[in-house]
């Protein structure tokens, strides 16, 4: 798959799949289900990268010919898929059909409209039983907007014990602030996206971007 890498830890997909459906996300007359089936099969491209470097363990495999060996995820290493709710949830709904056998650990933010800061309602993650020196965790957020949502996240694993080259940062729609300020903030941590757009407007809105993201994907008030 074509990738370029165009920021430090910054991986941006041009597939052409990706950026036909990069329009129907952000046609303000696509449907909400046209728009989820877009955001599918993006999310789909962009996560393929990010697993990239999933850790592996040899396995025997018996064919209907004979033995081989196969690679197969490795029993040491947990992975997490961490969507950030209320948008993320559909993004790990496509991720777990590519990893069944993930974690998922829900966290729960939403953004005061008046400071843009994150404020917590839900957290999964102190309840899951993982090793964090051997885990991988993904961060699913449609929008990469101002960061802080995302930044609150990331420290949220630290503070948990992941290492950061092993925090992914899956969004389809980045603002350059947000990338600025995760790449400051957290230099080893690794983003994939699908844009990189222009910046963002006075609401913390990203610009052009696709408006609000939940709202799309579960038809409110958009
Ligand atoms: N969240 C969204 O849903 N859209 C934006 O543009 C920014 C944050």
């Amino acid at each position: 798959m074509q990738m370029t890498k165009s920021f430090k830890n910054v991986y941006i997909s041009e597939h052409p799949i990706l950026q036909h459906n990069l329009a129907t996300l952000r046609n303000k007359n696509s449907s909400p289900e046209a728009f989820r089936n877009a955001l599918g099969r993006i999310f789909q491209i962009v996560f393929f990268e990010a697993t990239r470097n999933i850790v592996l363990e040899e396995v025997s495999v018996t064919t209907p010919i004979m033995e081989t060996k196969c690679k197969v995820y490795s029993k040491d290493s947990t992975i997490i898929i961490s969507p950030i709710l209320r948008a993320g949830l559909s993004l790990a709904d496509e991720a777990v059909k590519i990893i069944p056998q993930a974690v998922v650990s829900h966290l729960g933010m939403y953004r005061d409209e008046k400071t843009l800061e994150p404020v917590w309602y839900y957290n999964k993650s102190y309840d899951i039983n993982f090793n964090p020196k051997q885990s991988t965790v993904f961060l699913l957020d449609p929008m990469l907007a101002t960061g802080n949502t995302i930044v609150a996240a990331i420290n949220n694993y630290l503070s948990l014990g992941v290492e950061p080259n092993n925090i992914h940062v899956v969004s389809i729609i980045s603002s350059p602030q947000g990338i600025s300020k995760l790449e400051k903030e957290f230099p080893n941590v690794n983003i994939y996206t699908a844009s990189v757009d222009e910046g963002l407007n006075e609401n913390g809105y990203i610009v052009p971007g696709l408006g609000d993201a939940g709202d799309r994907i579960y038809n409110t008030k958009w």
